[in-house]
């Protein structure tokens, strides 16, 4: 078996690997990052062409200088690669005035001094055409929202840091990482790497390592649809705000929560609705489903975005791992001193995935970040510190 020696091997290279790696190697060390599919590769969480970024974050206002500083470094991948990563659309949040997610949402926008618009009624009507605003609706726009163009953004990265001197291997698994004096080996099913630091971030892979923490990763893979538009000129506009609907009034049959994007092709909309197929272990091949799973979508479509034709020309599906507190998990890895751990990012990781690869780096190269993101400390799910010889990794 081959035996390679680095500074830093990244075990997972899709959203937060391939930013890790692009950072990591941008401040000088030696960086390979492995995955078990090809790199950039077909299975990862990030597939499927947008993905919402939003400032105004309903999951609390802890987030938001995170999410300052991964829009920095969306911008900064941007001028590096040259293309469009981020487009701002702004993005606006539709909510029934009694819905309880309203007000952490404008609490997180006044804690942090953050713009937003209130609308409701015929104004909301006006502004918002493409939507079926009942009278009870409130709609909050964030006007640094928008979506981001995930496969290109990490494509960037990935390209970045091999400018720089970062090595990719892909299409093996990492099985386990074992303390090798104060270095680490990473055995995998076609060589075993020395390095002095490891990052491991195996999206919904990362099963065995959250098993180890004492906490279930569930594995819930989601349809993605795209409605073609009666009329694409007024219905998919480039700059039509994304989107985001909660339906969860009492007594509805179909409560839940959808949001949409701009259509890239210029016909359709993408609409992603909290529909879940059944868990599985990780996902590493291509899903069927029974076509049941689509009917709550059809239906949200059908009631609230009347400019579309309820009828998908498009599905895929695509799988995040999910913790039961819905926040990620990142920090260094207890029991592992030079292992951060990056996992359980709960559908809404990849706006964060630019930040997360910079604090990888600060902590790796200074041992701390100003970036807040104790919050996700992996700790908190197994204290104590107790040195480990080894971890296994699928
Ligand atoms: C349908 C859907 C919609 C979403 N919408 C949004 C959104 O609008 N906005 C947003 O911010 N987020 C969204 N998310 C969440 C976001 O996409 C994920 O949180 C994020 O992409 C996870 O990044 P990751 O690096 O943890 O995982 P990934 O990007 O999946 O990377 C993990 C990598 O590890 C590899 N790997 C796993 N195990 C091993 C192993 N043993 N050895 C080697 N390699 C391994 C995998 O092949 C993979 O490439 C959505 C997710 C889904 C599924």
């Amino acid at each position: 078996m081959t035996a390679l020696e680095t500074d830093v091997v990244i075990v997972g290279v899709g959203s937060v690997g391939s930013m890790a790696s692009w950072q990591i190697a941008s401040r000088g060390l030696r960086v390979i990052g492995l995955d078990r599919f090809s790199i950039p590769g077909p299975f990862s969480a990030y597939a499927g062409e947008s993905r919402l970024f939003r400032k105004l974050y309903v999951e609390g206002g802890h987030y938001t200088p995170l999410l300052q500083r991964a829009q920095d470094l969306w911008r900064d991948l941007e001028k590096i690669s040259g293309s469009e990563l981020l487009s701002t659309t702004g993005a606006v949040t539709i909510y029934d005035e009694h819905n309880p997610g309203l007000a952490p949402l404008l609490a997180a926008a006044q804690d942090h001094g953050l713009d937003y618009q209130l609308l409701r009624g015929d104004e909301a009507r006006a502004m918002y055409p493409e939507h079926v605003i009942r009278d009870s609706d409130v709609t909050v726009f964030d006007p640094e929202g928008g979506y981001l163009h995930p496969e290109k953004a990490v494509t960037a990265a990935l390209l970045e840091a091999a400018r720089l001197g970062a090595k990719f291997l892909g299409n093996r698994k990492a099985h386990s990482i074992e303390t090798y004096g104060d270095r680490y080996i990473v055995r995998t099913d076609h060589e075993e790497i020395i390095a002095s630091r490891v990052v491991i971030s195996q999206g919904n892979g990362a099963g065995a390592l959250c098993k180890e923490l004492g906490v279930h990763l569930a594995v819930r893979p989601q349809i993605l649809t795209w409605f073609p538009a009666v009329d694409p000129s007024a219905f998919c506009r480039e700059d039509m705000p994304v989107f985001m609907r909660r339906v969860e009034e009492a007594g509805r049959s179909n409560p839940g929560r959808f949001y949409g994007f701009p259509s890239a092709d210029g016909w359709t909309m993408k609409v992603v609705g909290s529909v879940y197929l059944d868990e599985v272990e990780s996902m590493e091949k291509p899903l069927t489903w029974d076509p049941q799973f689509m009917e709550t979508i059809r239906a949200w479509v059908r009631e609230f975005l009347p400019g579309l034709i309820p009828d998908p020309v498009r599905v895929a599906t695509c799988a995040d791992g999910h913790l039961p507190d819905t926040t990620g998990l990142f920090g260094r890895f207890p029991g592992m001193e030079g292992v951060i751990a990056a996992a359980g990012f709960s559908g809404h990781g990849f706006k964060l995935a630019s930040a997360l690869g910079a604090i990888a780096a600060d902590l790796l190269t200074d041992g701390t970040t100003a970036t807040d993101v104790g919050f996700m400390n992996p700790a908190r799910f197994r204290e104590g510190d107790t040195r480990l010889a080894s971890l296994a990794l699928s």
